[in-house]
């Protein structure tokens, strides 16, 4: 008998999916499992041959265009209804803030994953400090700002960027359980910023190991990720970001704060995918994972802020301490070495890979019980039986998608809103069934465990939370 799938919603109109990469390819059957809508009136725009032969198998309508700064209202324009519909946008090389102010001009519903520029920008931009994380987020913030309410556009809501924010509110309850202390879920902004303060935590590390592998060693000169390979590329050479706490006593020699906006975050003047950070997962226990520039990182640290933002009473340092794929460390690996990118890249495919789960969770540090990780531990074996045509990491994010279009439509006139703003429990009820096991872990270790002692190091034994201490040297 074939399985049901609970119906969240109907979509009236249009849908219109940018982008049929590894995520929109896993995010289709998800949508087509959990919404009502014409499929007559699902459209994709798919610049990329390689995608067009699936399409056209699955009989997808689709438009073979890249968007573009020139033509995006044309062809977008050509597309949509007022009033109805959603836009979807899983595509690299799009500005998603001139798609989505478009989409609330024509009072269509808007998803993300990241917010990304259009093409050019991550390698053209001269300016470290315009090419950071911060200075793409707080545009979209700003527009926010000028443009109060309207039609919903919600930024960011995959893994991480995303499902991560749903985590963080998630182990804040479960920490505050726990401690014995008031585990009612806050109302307010300020509220859950006061409870991750009143739990003293000082930070949170997105921390992430993928042992997802298949079965051939990576070949040489071959990029090798289990997500877009350009997305990597492109934030793996922006400079490394994160959100900056308050607990933090030291300050790196190369760092750089602002002066405009939330003020969250500070970056370093190094590529995020060589700078390395001590962490922690449930699997490996102790590792290095890579301080790569996310958007979360600057959101979490900017929403859970008490006081002025120039000079807060609280707020907590936030950066992705991720371990990717090992044929994606060997990626690295090369392509700084050599200083040149690869040209083949390759997404692992679910069919392919033989062992390896993707563990992406949010370490909660520096409170009463040390610290507590808590996230999803999806493996490829379970991917395969919940859903098609996608990986763990796939399935984190699309099943996130899910949840923020789920949100979206309950929620049509909430504005442009981050999954900080989000109700978590909400998406989280939609997005569990896909992520595996969801789970809390508390652990002893701090960053000062596990060092080798023969080389005198840089750091804070008075403080073992000490982002000097987390650093790599
Ligand atoms: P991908 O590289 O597999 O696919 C991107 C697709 O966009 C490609 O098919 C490409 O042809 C298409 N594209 C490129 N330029 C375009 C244009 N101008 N107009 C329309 N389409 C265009 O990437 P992916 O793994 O599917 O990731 C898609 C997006 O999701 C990326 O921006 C990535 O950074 C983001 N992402 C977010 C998360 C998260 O957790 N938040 C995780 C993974 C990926």
């Amino acid at each position: 008998m074939a399985q049901s799938y609970p119906i969240y919603g109907q979509i009236d109109g249009p849908i219109v999916m940018i982008g049929f990469g590894s995520i929109g390819r896993g995010t289709w059957p998800l949508i087509e499992r959990h919404f009502e809508y014409d499929a007559d009136r699902f459209t994709v725009i798919e610049p990329d041959q390689s995608s067009h032969n699936f399409l056209r198998q699955h009989r997808l309508n689709f438009v073979d265009t890249a968007l573009t700064r020139e033509n995006y209202r044309e062809v977008l324009g050509g597309l949509l209804e007022p009033g109805k519909g959603f836009v979807v946008n899983l595509s690299v090389d799009t500005s998603s803030l001139d798609l989505m102010k478009f989409c609330r001009e024509m009072e269509v519903l808007y998803i993300d994953t990241v917010v990304e520029p259009w093409e050019g920008f991550y390698f053209e931009t001269q300016s470290n400090a315009e090419r950071t994380n911060y200075a793409l987020r707080q545009a979209v913030r700003d527009e926010k700002a000028s443009n109060p309410g309207g039609t919903t556009a919600v930024s960011c809501c995959g893994a991480n960027p995303g499902m991560v924010s749903w985590f963080v509110k998630e182990g804040l309850l479960t920490l505050a359980k726990d401690s014995g202390a008031d585990a009612t879920p806050p109302a307010t902004r300020d509220g859950w910023a006061r409870l991750m303060q009143t739990l003293g935590v000082k930070g949170v590390h997105i921390a992430e190991r993928d042992t997802q592998a298949r079965r051939q060693p990576r070949p040489r000169n071959v990029f090798v990720n289990t997500w877009s390979v350009e997305g990597f590329i492109a934030e793996g050479f922006q400079p490394a970001e994160l959100g900056w706490g308050t607990h933090e006593t030291w300050f790196p020699e190369n760092a750089h704060r602002y002066d405009v906006g939330c003020q969250s975050a500070i970056w370093l003047d190094r590529p995020g995918a060589i700078t390395r950070v001590h962490s922690w997962c449930p699997t490996p226990g102790p590792q290095f994972g890579f301080l790569v520039t996310h958007n979360e990182a600057v959101s979490i640290s900017d929403y859970y802020t008490v006081g002025d933002p120039g000079a807060p009473d609280y707020r907590p340092t936030c950066h992705y301490a991720y371990h990717p794929c090992d044929d994606a460390v060997l990626s690295l690996h090369e392509m700084f070495g050599s200083g040149c990118q690869q040209k083949i890249h390759e997404i692992l495919d679910v069919e392919e890979i033989v062992e390896g789960i993707d563990e992406l969770g949010v370490l909660l540090y520096g409170h009463a019980k040390n610290a507590l990780w808590f996230g999803s531990r999806l493996s490829s074996e379970e991917t395969r039986a919940l859903a098609p045509y996608q990986n763990a990491t796939g399935l984190q994010v699309t099943s996130a998608v899910l949840a923020g279009m789920v949100w979206a439509l309950e929620n049509p006139q909430a504005g442009i809103v981050e999954t900080d703003e989000m109700d978590h429990a909400r998406c989280l009820e939609v997005q569990r069934p896909y992520l595996g096991p969801v789970e809390a872990h508390y652990t002893d270790w701090t960053p000062l465990q596990d060092r080798w002692q023969h080389f005198s190091e840089d750091i804070d034994e008075s403080d073992p939370w000490q982002f000097r201490n987390v650093l790599a040297s």
